[in-house]
């Protein structure tokens, strides 16, 4: 069985959208009392952007704050919809017992 972050490792980066596997990156502006981010709040990036990322060198080297955040809750929502999302032909990534109908 695998767990959200198989899936999320299992998507391509959402930076440059090379093919999967990727590594999952957690949000870094949403840690909570634990002081990490949830896996809900994670990502895919590749190797190379996930370390750019960290970084701020490469692709990420003149992004500011703002940008780096906005780019994290869109790559975190992105990544919810492809894997908690109803509308999708990637229905086996669901299981079996997801009891979410409205
Ligand atoms: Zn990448
Ligand atoms: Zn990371």
């Amino acid at each position: 069985m695998s767990t959200y972050l198989d899936k999320v490792r299992a998507l391509g980066c959402f930076n440059c959208w090379e093919p999967g596997p990727s590594q999952a990156h957690h949000h870094t502006a949403r840690r909570g009392l634990s002081q990490r981010a949830k896996d809900e709040d994670s990502m895919p990036l590749c190797h190379t952007c996930h370390h750019d990322f960290h970084a701020a060198c490469g692709a990420f080297k003149t992004w500011g704050k703002a940008q780096r955040r906005a780019f994290q809750d869109a790559g975190v929502e992105w990544t919810r919809g492809k894997l908690t999302g109803a509308s999708s032909a990637e229905g086996h990534l669901r299981g079996p017992d997801g009891g979410d109908a409205a």
